[in-house]
């Protein structure tokens, strides 16, 4: 008889799939997988700053818990043992939860996310809450009033926003998977921007329930992993009905790992012609689009031209709804209930000092605009006019679902920027999510899947990851995971690593 082979690698080298089989088999504790995934913060976190919060004790008591329960003989879930971060948007009882805000430091809910609840249903350790632009607003992680975290491809540069967080530590390999939110594409942009996969639900298809809101018809919780099954697999547990939170849909999920196996072949790939001629989109991001659309060829698709005429809308319909949203999300947060409190002689002053000692600029910023356009007399022409042009975009959606069974566009016009290229200049950050809004104000399903990498420049930035863009029909995950899949398999882009896990001594295969 041979010896069964040992499996020396870290466990940060291993995607969540084979976390979980190992930790079911009880060929790896779920304490030593835990304890890979904390050494390797250890080294990394100095220069990511990817965490805003640890809980390590709490996490070992968990993973001691499941391993005991292995011990017992109990039968563990599609998670087990698989660390998990999530983006400091879920509340976590017992644990801070701030938004990336000061205006709730120190808030320790008294109870769970649904997300939460969820992940730890299937056997996940969650171990850590991660940075994040302040209340999901931004697209480079820097509205902070935290340090801004870093890249791992390019530690100069932004790893993307507003989930900076959760894109950076499943890139540097401190998480085999994490979640984030997308309310314009804050799953999907920091995706591309960190070169791992990011997935946006159908709105509906996963619970709100316990995530602090932004832009409420917008926001949909999503995972990170680096690479398509490992993410059908936490969407899996994610999704589904959930009677706490009143859009969530009453729609059957379908096996989404079964899925990823369809394959590509004999589906439709649209691709919005159009949109490429967008001023600004970098030329080798357009080039790396072309291919990716090619390897879907090359796995059995075919391309097809469509278009979506109002696209070019998206952008300034999102910056009326969103902060129209947002500012009566963030009406809540007066000094009175949560975190952060200003005491003042009176009540009003107590509010008006809180909120400006608590909201960064950014935020502050959007609660005005949300405040003017929902003002009486600015309401027709601002805030219902962007809600006809979300009809118009979502329409050209439906009406391209016609030809297309996908559709593909680059996940974001460039590669990750160096930290401060937009500051005091929020219009051109805007900009950055040209591409993802659309799904959002559509409420579809969309993913972010490795696409390329940008020539390294002699003496300058390394190669940087480039994102693929998917969005699939509502409901249509399946479709777009076999898609993404698809791409997957006729690519080894999500197989790089960042070369920083090579010069700390991190690299697979544990050499030191
Ligand atoms: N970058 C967009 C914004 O600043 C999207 C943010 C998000 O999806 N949470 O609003």
């Amino acid at each position: 008889m041979e010896a069964p082979l040992v499996d020396i690698r870290p466990a940060t080298e291993l995607s969540a799939r084979e976390i979980a089989a190992a930790v079911r088999g009880g060929a790896r504790s779920a304490r030593s997988v835990l304890n890979d995934h904390l050494a390797q913060i250890e080294a990394l976190e100095p220069e990511l700053r990817a965490f805003l919060r640890r809980p390590a004790a709490l996490a070992r008591s968990r993973a001691q818990a499941l391993d005991d329960a292995r011990d017992r003989g109990e039968t563990l879930g599609p998670l087990a043992g698989v660390p998990v971060a999530l983006k400091d948007i879920f509340v976590t009882r017992g644990v801070e939860t701030s938004c990336g805000s000061k205006i709730l430091a120190g808030w320790a809910p008294p109870y769970d996310s649904a997300h939460a609840e969820r992940l730890e249903r299937a056997g996940a350790v969650l171990f850590g809450k991660l940075t994040m632009d302040e209340f999901a607003m931004g697209s480079s992680n820097e509205n902070t009033p935290f340090t801004p975290p870093r890249n791992p491809w390019d530690l100069t540069r932004v790893p993307g926003g507003s989930s900076g967080g959760s894109a950076a530590c499943v890139a540097a390999r401190m998480a085999a998977v994490s979640l984030g939110t997308d309310t314009g594409g804050s799953i999907r942009q920091p995706a591309g921007f960190c070169g791992v996969v990011g997935l946006k639900p159908t709105y509906g298809r996963v619970s709100r329930y316990g995530m602090v809101a932004f832009a409420s018809s917008l926001d949909q919780a999503g995972p990170f992993a680096r690479d398509v099954r490992d993410a059908a697999r936490v969407l899996q547990c994610l999704a589904g009905f959930d009677p706490r939170d009143a859009s969530s849909l009453r729609e059957p999920v379908p096996d989404l790992e079964v899925a990823c196996e369809r394959g590509a072949g004999g589906l439709r790939v649209g691709v919005p012609k159009a949109m490429l001629d967008l001023p600004g989109l970098d030329p080798g991001v357009r080039e790396a689009f072309e291919r990716s659309v090619a390897a879907l060829e090359r796995a059995g698709a075919s391309r097809v031209d469509i278009e979506l005429p109002h696209a070019r809308y998206a952008v300034a319909c999102y910056y009326v709804l969103s902060p129209a949203e947002a500012s009566s999300n963030l009406a809540r947060f007066d000094g009175v209930r949560y975190g952060l409190r200003v005491e003042k002689s009176t009540l009003r002053e107590t509010y008006e000092a809180t909120r400006d000692a608590g909201f960064g600029p950014e935020v502050k910023r959007r609660i005005l605009l949300g405040t003017f356009v929902l003002r009486a007399d600015s309401y027709e022409r601002y805030y219902g006019r962007a809600m006809r042009v979300r009809t118009l975009i979502a329409r050209d959606y439906e009406a391209a679902f016609k030809t297309c069974d996908v559709i593909a566009t680059p996940t974001s016009p460039t590669p990750a920027f160096p930290l401060g290229r937009h500051a005091g200049d929020p219009l051109s950050m805007y900009l950055s999510d040209v591409f993802t809004i659309g799904a959002n104000l559509a409420g579809l399903p969309a993913i972010s899947i490795p696409g390329g990498f940008t020539q390294a420049e002699p003496g300058g930035s390394p190669p940087l990851p480039i994102g693929f863009q998917l969005i699939g029909p509502r409901l249509g995950e399946p479709t777009l995971l076999a898609a993404a899949a698809a791409h997957e398999a006729v690519t080894d882009w999500h197989t790089r690593r960042p070369a920083l896990l090579e010069r700390r001594g991190l690299a697979g295969g544990g050499a030191s």
